[in-house]
């Protein structure tokens, strides 16, 4: 009947483990698009949270909905990055072990702002007392000064971050928040000399151009015009409509004081900033012998001024013995030297500030928020970087979902039907294995300065990796991917798709050693938020769901198999001497003591608890409770007794 539509037709289901048993993609999709209508960003696959960016403030965030989240069980509410937060927190305290939120998508899905809501759901939610506001107003303001220094307008997004983040929030006994840590990755500097066009330096360039104070500027040297900056101008676009530095230089200079800054401490940050911008207007010509010559040597003077190092100058002088080519290549280099040491000192300090002396014991969530699998017009070493660093992602992902929870049904003899799911081992191997990947490669061409160049790296690794199904050089470009590649490029066929490297300076970017930063990032994880972006480009802030677009993430993420593993799978599981132990009191056969085998105990327990069949499954040493809502009733029947 016509108009007679149901909640759920209306608004979709909330958790997708409760879609009918065959849910195809078409339905998946179908699913999260009712619920974006109804301005319902996120979903549940199980505990996994799905969110769909709205590119539009919703009213969801306020303290109000903090206080519905908190403390509630994690279903019994609609889904919520609030839900997830709080989950996480609740298992901590009372497992009294450290969780981590790993946050996944492209980038502009939304991964920046899913961090920071939930970082304030913690400083706003958390018990509190005045001594430790200080270090709450600390962790929320280092976000702005990171911001400024670290992201960035990109095509894809107007708040690029350009470095990862992994944030560790310390809580003590109570759950009182009382200190954290950040440590960056991956910073790219090479923003800072170059920039795509329609594409920006870090913001904090812009912000002190525009809204420097007129005594500052003139300290610094600076015009308050983006215009005059070499660094400035490649992109053609230092006005950005939705970005207004002014006002973001205001709120980064107050929180420069809040987190412990001085006033010497920002002067010589700011210091460093205008000084990069000078470097970048020092110009180069060539003599009658060829040889660079400096043609103006006023800006070169404020480096030194601003830097406070005389002796700066001199070296500058000794580079004119190069061509211009190389002169301007030295100076690019030590600007990006510059702001490169300058984030990483920032980092510590805020770091200083936020740290908690006290030796108690402490509990921490992980937050891990890297930058997204990015595909551009021309991909370099960076895009190969952030690449990777997005396969080892989801290659965690899928050891801790997909491949262990199925693993795990298998050593306990839970009758499993196992689903199948592509595995980007494979592809993590030809990045990252000794002696054949391409990292290797990349390194040994390194240790041969003089001889090789990007062009023989090419070509060593068409020597050892032409056979790999997902590698693709010109040469093989037809047979494996029917389509043509270029001399000077090869292709990946990554997990989230096919990128095309362009192998121009590889070699010197990886000499800056900048990936060796991403080596190690192995975590454990307990929850896991996927971020999926709506629109093609950051300009599109339409109300819109982009079905092709959010396709190709539901299908690259795995989420449909991610489903049917949770969909079959269980959501709960416990040692029987342990599941036993806390719920005996429900049982008179089992309380105050079971004298059998545990497992039998557990038995008579939730039989008596009148647990029907299918709801749970007897493993080898666990129980497997196949819905939460089952194991909600155990725990508000132990509460009641
Ligand atoms: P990512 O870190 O994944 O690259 P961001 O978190 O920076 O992406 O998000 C890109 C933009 O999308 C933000 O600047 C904001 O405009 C918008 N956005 C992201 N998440 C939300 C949200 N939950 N509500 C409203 N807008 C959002
Ligand atoms: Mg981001």
């Amino acid at each position: 009947m016509e108009g007679a539509l149901t909640a759920r037709d209306r608004v979709g289901i909330q958790d997708f483990v409760l879609l009918d048993a065959h849910t195809s993609e078409t339905a998946f999709l179908d699913n999260l698009k009712k619920r974006f209508s109804e301005n319902l960003i996120y979903t549940y696959i199980g505990t996994l949270l799905v969110s769909v960016n709205p590119y539009k403030e919703l009213d969801i965030y306020s303290k109000k909905q903090m206080d519905i989240y908190m403390g509630v069980n994690f279903f019994e509410l609609p889904p919520h990055i609030f839900a997830l937060a709080d989950n996480a927190y609740h298992t901590m305290l009372a497992e009294a072990n450290n969780h981590f939120i790993l946050i996944s998508g492209e980038s502009g899905a939304g991964k920046t702002e899913a961090s920071k809501k939930i970082l304030q759901y913690y400083a706003v939610s958390c018990p509190s007392t005045t001594l430790l506001d200080n270090v709450r107003d600390r962790m929320l303001l280092s976000n702005p000064v990171l911001e400024a220094f670290g992201n960035s307008k990109t095509l894809k997004n107007d708040n690029s971050s350009r470095f990862g983040k992994y944030m560790d929030i310390q809580f003590d006994i109570q759950g009182d928040a009382v200190g954290g840590h950040i440590l960056g990755y991956l910073l790219e500097k090479s923003r800072v000399v170059h920039q795509n066009h329609g594409e920006r330096n870090f913001h904090i360039f812009y912000q002190l151009v525009k809204g420097g104070e007129e005594d500052l500027l003139h300290q610094l040297g600076l015009e308050s015009n983006c215009q005059h900056y070499s660094y400035l101008v490649q992109g053609e676009c230092a006005n950005v409509a939705s970005i207004n530095d002014k006002n973001d230089w205001k709120t980064v200079r107050n929180a420069l004081s809040v987190i412990d800054f001085d006033e010497r401490d920002i002067q010589d940050l700011l210091g460093v900033i205008a000084s990069v911008l000078h470097l970048g207007n020092v110009q180069f010509e060539p003599d009658s012998k060829g040889y660079a010559t400096l043609n103006n040597s006023a800006e070169l003077l404020w480096v030194s001024t601003l830097l406070m190092c005389a002796f700066f100058f001199i070296n500058i002088q000794v580079l004119s013995p190069f061509t211009v080519d190389h002169a301007i290549y030295a100076r690019d280099a030590l600007a990006k030297a510059i702001y490169g040491r300058t984030f990483t000192w920032l980092v510590n300090k805020i770091n200083d500030s936020m740290e908690n002396k006290d030796s108690s014991r402490k509990t921490v969530i992980g937050l891990l928020d890297i930058y997204g699998f990015e595909v551009f017009y021309v991909n370099s070493f960076e895009q190969f970087c952030i690449n990777y660093c997005n396969e080892k992602l989801q290659q965690l992902f899928i050891q801790l979902t997909l491949k262990s929870e199925q693993e795990e049904y298998e050593a306990e003899n839970i009758g499993w039907e196992p689903v199948q799911f592509f595995n980007n081992k494979i592809i993590c191997d030809l990045v990252e294995e000794k002696h054949r990947g391409i990292i290797s490669v990349l390194d040994e061409e390194c240790l041969r300065p003089g001889e090789a160049t990007d062009l023989t790296f090419l070509e060593r690794l068409e020597e050892k990796l032409d056979s790999h199904p997902h590698f693709v050089t010109h040469k093989l470009a037809d047979k494996k991917t029917r389509k043509t590649l270029e001399r000077g490029n090869f292709r990946l066929l990554h997990y989230a798709g096919e990128v095309t490297y362009c192998v121009v300076g590889f070699l010197s970017k990886n000499n800056d050693l900048l990936y060796r930063n991403i080596k190690d990032v192995s975590l454990q994880v307990s929850t896991h938020l996927v971020a999926l972006p709506n629109c093609k480009t950051a300009t599109c802030q339409l109300w819109q769901f982009d079905d092709v677009l959010v396709r190709h993430q539901v299908k690259y993420l795995g989420l449909m198999e991610h489903l049917r593993v949770r969909r079959a799978g269980f959501a709960y599981r416990c040692r029987y001497d342990v599941f036993l132990q806390r719920y005996k009191p429900l049982c008179p056969a089992t309380w105050p003591y079971w004298r059998g085998v545990a497992a039998e105990g557990v038995e008579v327990l939730v039989q008596h608890l009148g647990y029907l069949p299918d709801e749970y499954k007897m493993g080898r040493t666990k129980i497997f409770i196949r819905h939460p809502r089952t194991l909600f009733a155990t725990e508000d029947a132990f509460e009641v007794c």
